[in-house]
Order: C-alpha cells, then structure tokens, then sequence
C-alpha cells in the first residue's frame, strides 16, 4: 500500500475526471493496466503529467478501481477512510434512533465517498461487503474506522470479487461476538430472519423499505398479491401484514420456500395461509393465464441478469415482454409494481418499456407513483449507475 504509481488519462476523458466521476474505467486509462497490485494507491494524472485525482486500484466488473480524492495535498491513509465512516455514520444517525427499523446501510460505495466497499447495520452486527480485491486491501483501516467510531456486537463481511464478482465462499465471521443465526431484524415493525453466515445473500435486500412499506401501508388491504422473483417473500409478508387477501410468493430457487416460511413465521403469520410456489416464473405466467387467474396486484422484481434452464433473462433485453405478461394477469384497476437493480438503463427508459407493454397489448395504465434509492443508499450526481434503483407502482386502468 506505499507505492504510488501515477496512471495516464487518455485526453477526451479528462472532462469527465474533472467534473469529479469517481470511476476509474478501463477505456480511459493508457497505460499499465494489467501490471499494477490489487489495492495500490494510484494518482491519475493527463497526459501532460497534471493532476487529476487519486485513489486505489481494484478491478472489479465495473472498472479498473475507484477516484477517492480529487486534492492533491489529501493524502489517503486510515484518517481518511476513518474520516469518511465518521461521516457516513453521522449522516445516519437518525437510522440508529429508529426502534422501528434495525436494518439499513450504512456506508454506500462512492455515494459516501469510497467506491467498492458497503457497510450496512443489523441490529449490532456490522456486514462489510468488499467489490474487489483492491479495497479488501484496505481491510484494517476500514474495520479499525468502524471499531474507533461504532459500538457494535460484532462484525461480519463478505467478499464478491471473485470472477465477474462473484461471492466467496467462506466463513464471514471477522470479529467480534458471533450471531445467534438467524438474527431477528425490524423494517418499520416488521421482522426479518437475518444470516450473515450463510452465502452472498443475507435475506432481505435493504433498499427496498419503502417499497415495502407503502405496499403495507396503501396498496395490499384485502387485495390478492403475486410477487414474483420472490426470494424470501419480504414484499409477501409487507403485503400480508397489510391485509392482503392472499399472497403468492414465486422463486425458482429451492431455498426460497424455507426461508419464505420462516420470513412468515416470524411475524406471526401461517404460512399455509399463503401460497408459496418454487418455479421459474415464467412457466407460472403460462399456468396462470391457463387456469385464469387474476391478481389485484403483481410485483415484478427480477434480478437484472438470470439464466434457468430454459430462459436467460436480461432486463434490459426482457423487461417489456415480462411486462405483457404480468399485464394480462393483473385485474382492471389491479396495480402492478415494475422494480428493477439494472444500472444500464435509467427511469425514462423503463417507463418506455412500461409504454410499450402496454401499448403492444392495447392496454391502459396510470402512473401512480415511483420511487429511486432511499435516503441510507446515499448516491452521487457524479456517478449516475450508481442510482441503480427504479420502481414504478402502476394502475392498469383496461
Ligand atoms: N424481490 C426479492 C429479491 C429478488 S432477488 C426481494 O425483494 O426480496 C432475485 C430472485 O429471482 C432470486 O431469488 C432468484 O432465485 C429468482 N429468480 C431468478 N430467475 C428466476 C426465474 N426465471 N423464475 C423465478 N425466480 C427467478
């Protein structure tokens, strides 16, 4: 971590680094790419050796490591990256006073100011996710920032940078007490089974709170829920809580019944109430359409890239057709909420999708509401991919 090495900047990408994109993307650097360490610290430089910025160098899917200071005198060190937590951890301090909500990021990538790492807080336990082998170098200064401004019970991490980012498989346990798993977390007085030991995932994905909540809140009272691509069946139980009628989780992973039961055990609820199917969902389109089912609401969140046996589905390809057939299982003045992660494409693209699903189908729809990050996913202008989030509640009118 003491060598520095400077990195040139092709020219017709020293604009961008200047109005402070944090990236550090492969096609604008020209030289040694491929000979540098895993966590050196970098200084981008143009290619008449001015100063541009500085930061680390970890390959990760999204580039080749991340800006962290755009000052030259700033110097990287464990009080910079004890700095930046401090801050982070201020910004939240109304997150850690909510009795209601024990769950939520803390830290988020460039939005806080050090791209390729996220923190996020379970009810005590601190999970720290490293997106490359570059920040995973950082490792003692990051927990060392966490343990020198946080009380915690303990420490959990998990590391997805193997190839295209993927998740290791290992132990997470780094430090600490080690939870009683699953640990009990609240969302806005709702329970969540948590593992930090137990694979990539950990049971809910955090930046969909208030999707669930208004989903409680205004839409599920006694209306008939199907969520698809359901995991652990979080929008489920929001929608059961809620007062839907019946809801109806679909996930092709075999995992996902157990872990949905227990997501409904532990807020009181019968799982045999409900219906939860393993399938891939869009041989459940086909037997829905088949035995005429209606849904008063459809919940479409998939993940931005999937294959299954017999389908490979990408958003941004996929997304429109996966529309048209929740569209024509959904009841007139039934509501469909379309959410995506894909950070290819933005909000005016989905809509257009949205447009077209509808149109193709000669159909009607409103707008109702939508919704991007929430404020803990803090985001930067500068870094637009990293507003990833878009969710669109919408009424289908005929
Ligand atoms: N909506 C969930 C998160 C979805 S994660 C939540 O809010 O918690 C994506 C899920 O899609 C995974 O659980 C994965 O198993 C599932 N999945 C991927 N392809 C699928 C398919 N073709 N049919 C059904 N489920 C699928």
């Amino acid at each position: 971590m003491n060598k520095e090495i400077n990195l040139k900047v092709k020219q017709k990408y020293v604009k961008d680094y200047k109005a402070n994109f944090p990236l550090i993307s492969k096609e604008s650097i020209l030289n040694g790419k491929d000979l540098i360490d895993e966590g050196t610290i970098i200084k981008l430089v143009d290619e008449r050796n001015n100063f541009i910025g500085k930061g680390y160098y970890g390959k990760q899917n999204k580039g080749l490591g991340w800006i962290l200071s755009f000052k030259e005198n700033e110097k990287i060190s464990p009080q910079f990256f004890e700095d930046k937590i401090k801050q982070a951890i201020n910004d939240r301090h109304q997150f850690y006073h909510n009795p209601d909500t024990t769950a939520f990021r803390v830290f988020n990538g460039e939005g806080d100011g050090i791209g390729g790492l996220t923190i996020d807080y379970f009810d005590g336990f601190y999970l720290i996710t490293w997106y490359s082998e570059g920040i995973f170098q950082f490792k003692d200064w990051v927990i060392q920032a966490i343990e020198n401004t946080a009380k915690f019970k303990g420490i959990y991490q998990k590391k997805r940078f193997d190839t295209k980012g993927q998740y290791i498989e290992e132990d997470d346990f780094v430090m600490g007490e080690r939870g009683q798993f699953p640990i009990i977390v609240k969302e806005n007085g709702v329970n969540f089974a948590i593992y930090l030991n137990d694979g990539a995932m950990v049971g809910v994905f955090l930046d969909q709170r208030e999707i669930r909540k208004l989903i409680r809140d205004k839409y599920a009272y006694e209306k008939s829920v199907l969520n698809t691509f359901s995991y652990t069946g979080a929008f489920s139980v929001f929608a059961a809580v809620g007062g839907a009628s019946k809801t109806t989780s679909v996930d092709l992973a075999n995992r996902s019944l157990d872990k949905t039961k227990e997501q409904f055990l532990v807020n009181g609820i019968d799982p045999t109430t409900q219906s939860i199917i393993v399938e891939d969902v869009f041989h459940y389109f086909k037997y829905a359409v088949k035995k005429n089912l209606l849904f008063d609401m459809v919940i479409l969140d998939p993940p931005s890239f999937a294959r299954s046996k017999k389908h490979t589905f990408s958003a941004e390809k996929d997304y429109k057709n996966l529309l048209k057939e929740a569209i024509t299982i959904t009841e007139n003045n039934g509501v469909i909420v379309a959410s995506t992660n894909c950070s290819t494409f933005g909000m005016s693209k989905f809509k257009g999708f949205i447009d077209t699903a509808f149109k193709e189908l000669g159909g009607q729809y409103k707008l109702m509401e939508e919704f991007s990050l929430p404020t803990d996913f803090k985001t930067t202008k500068q870094f637009k991919e990293g507003n990833y989030l878009k969710v669109v509640f919408i009424r289908k009118v005929k």
